[in-house]
């Protein structure tokens, strides 16, 4: 009896890992597919001026858009993209079409904000990034200004030394950084101070815990106070994530947060829709 029992669980066991496995090669051998059928598409989120909801900058977002299974999120298939090394591939990709993008917007007469890039952690690592970053702005017209890349603590934590030097090396050709996801990774103060970074953005998992009610959230009220503390005495601009009600952005901004992003201003949204909120923007601007 013990040994049926015994032989059913390795059945039942097996039978799920081959599923589980046979997805993620499905779902990888899709994703190549999909890069050369050019299933990936950005979408924008404003990154805005919490008191005024005035957009300061973007967030370019990648989506995938698959035949039969539609959009598939990010948080589904950049984690295996990372695991695999698809992300090398992948990346590249997603920094062409956002300099696509801002060539368009120009061209459009725009008025031009910096476009913020995912960069993840294998690909920050890869010894030639800053050439390969600079081989793809040459080849799309778009100055290195115009562009910001966000790299998680996690990412930013292993190999300090190398992070410092590549950090350094890409700021002098004028590149900007934000350390992404922050608060998530335990860095110690002395090594976040050491980084050569512009801004860090606060965690939204801190954020929305704050529910209406930052009161009833004592650790995360604290947490997000010591976040805005920190990034201001070391001379960085903070960016809320994740701001979903009026009452967490009042309390960012009671507590000197200036910038955020969240569904409370706007969800991540194609190119065009971005240009229509820009130009309400400007037709607003008191003169
Ligand atoms: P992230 O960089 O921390 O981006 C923030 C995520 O929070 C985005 O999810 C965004 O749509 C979502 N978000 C924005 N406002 C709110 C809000 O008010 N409430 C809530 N609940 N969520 C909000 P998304 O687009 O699904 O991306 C998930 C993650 O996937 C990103 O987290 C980033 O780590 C990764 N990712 C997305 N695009 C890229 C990319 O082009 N390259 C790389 N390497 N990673 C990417
Ligand atoms: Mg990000
Ligand atoms: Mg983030
Ligand atoms: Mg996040």
């Amino acid at each position: 009896r013990a040994k049926t029992q015994g032989r059913r669980s390795y059945n039942f066991y097996t039978r799920e890992l081959d599923e589980q496995l046979q997805d993620r090669m499905q779902l990888e051998q899709a994703m190549r597919q999909g890069l050369e059928n050019q299933e990936f598409f950005l979408c924008y989120q404003p990154r805005v001026e919490l008191s005024t909801g005035r957009i300061i900058s973007l967030e370019a977002l990648v989506r995938w858009n698959h035949p039969q299974w539609g959009l598939v999120s990010p948080g589904r298939f950049i984690p295996l993209a990372e695991e695999t090394g698809f992300i090398l591939a992948l990346g590249p990709e997603v920094l062409r079409l956002a300099c696509l993008q801002i060539r368009q917007w120009d061209e459009q007469g725009m008025p031009a904000v910096p476009v913020a890039i995912n960069l993840s952690a294998r690909e920050f690592h890869q010894p030639d990034i800053l050439e390969r970053t600079l081989t793809i702005l040459e080849q799309t017209g778009v100055e290195p200004a115009r562009i910001e890349f966000e790299i998680t603590e996690s990412a930013a934590m292993s190999s300090v030394e190398r992070t410092i030097e590549t950090l350094a090396l890409m700021n002098a050709r004028g590149f900007h950084f934000s350390i992404d996801d922050f608060g998530t990774a335990y860095s110690s103060l002395n090594y976040l101070k050491r980084l050569p970074v512009q801004a860090v953005k606060i965690d939204q998992s801190f954020v929305l815990d704050l529910e209406d009610n930052p009161e009833l959230h004592p650790e995360d009220s604290a947490i997000i106070r010591a976040i805005i503390g920190l990034g201001h005495t070391l001379g960085l601009e903070v960016i809320a994530e994740g701001v979903e009600t009026p009452a967490q952005r009042d309390f960012l901004i009671r507590h000197d947060c200036q910038v955020g992003q969240g569904f409370l201003f706007s969800p991540a949204v194609p190119g065009e829709q971005i240009r229509s909120m820009m130009l309400k923007q400007v037709a607003q601007r008191p003169k």
